[in-house]
């Protein structure tokens, strides 16, 4: 049992490392695990291979996951969409990073309630590049635009980059191209302090890393049997 989830993150270490150094030795990419299907148990052996930060897609399962775990020193990311009416849990859960503000009006709301409860919270702004109607996220081309709108308007964000998910296909061409679009937005934001590229999970981490990825979100790989 604890060898099949010490073999999952070995591997992925290993599959990042490689990515990583065919990119650019100087680059540093990040594990996100993906802890949305995963059980305590499970979050509990990884925590003791060494893994620190996990992320969840639903506040109330944050908010769970983070009480039952309280006393690990564990980092715990915000991935999925936050529904203005989960705002004030997630500012008093304190997570490390939220991956998924979506938009102007969101950040507002959120900007809105961190003021009144005199907190900050560390995000990415989420970008679609796919241009996948299913999928929440600004466009890439007017990224830059609301980002800098965000940092003019909202003081307790504190925007730290972007989050893309790669275009739901089995062409790699495809993905490569959302993910390139992300890059791109990346770059031209790190003149306003941009630091984190969040893109890649478990079907296409290494192509996300190929383009410049510097955090990478995984769940199926390390929890899947
Ligand atoms: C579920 C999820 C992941 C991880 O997906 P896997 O394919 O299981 O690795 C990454 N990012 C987001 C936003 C997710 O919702």
């Amino acid at each position: 049992m604890h060898a099949s989830y010490i073999r999952n993150l070995d591997l992925v270490i290993r599959k990042i490392e490689r990515a990583r150094l065919a990119y650019n030795p100087h680059h540093i990419v990040s594990l996100l695990a993906v802890s949305k299907y995963a059980t305590i148990e499970q979050i509990t052996l990884l925590h003791e291979c060494g893994q620190r930060a996990f992320g969840e897609n639903k506040v109330q399962d944050l908010k769970q996951k983070m009480h039952i775990l309280e006393s690990l020193p564990l980092q715990w990311h915000m991935i999925g969409t936050l529904q203005e009416n989960k705002i004030n849990t997630l500012i008093d859960l304190n997570p490390t990073l939220l991956h998924s503000l979506d938009s102007l009006k969101l950040a507002i709301a959120l900007q809105k309630r961190l003021e009144a409860k005199g907190k900050v919270m560390r995000t990415l702004l989420q970008l679609n590049t796919s241009f996948e109607s299913t999928k929440s996220g600004v466009s890439p081309t007017q990224a830059k635009e609301i980002y800098l709108e965000i940092l003019a308007q909202c003081p307790n964000i504190k925007l730290e980059g972007v989050m893309s998910i790669g275009a739901h296909s089995t062409d790699y061409k495809a993905i490569e191209k959302s993910f390139v679009l992300a890059k791109d937005v990346f770059d031209s934001l790190q003149d306003v302090g941009a630091k984190t590229l969040s893109m890649g999970m478990s079907e296409d981490f290494e192509i996300a890393i190929a383009c410049g990825a510097n955090l990478v979100r995984i769940g199926s790989r390390l929890f899947g049997s």
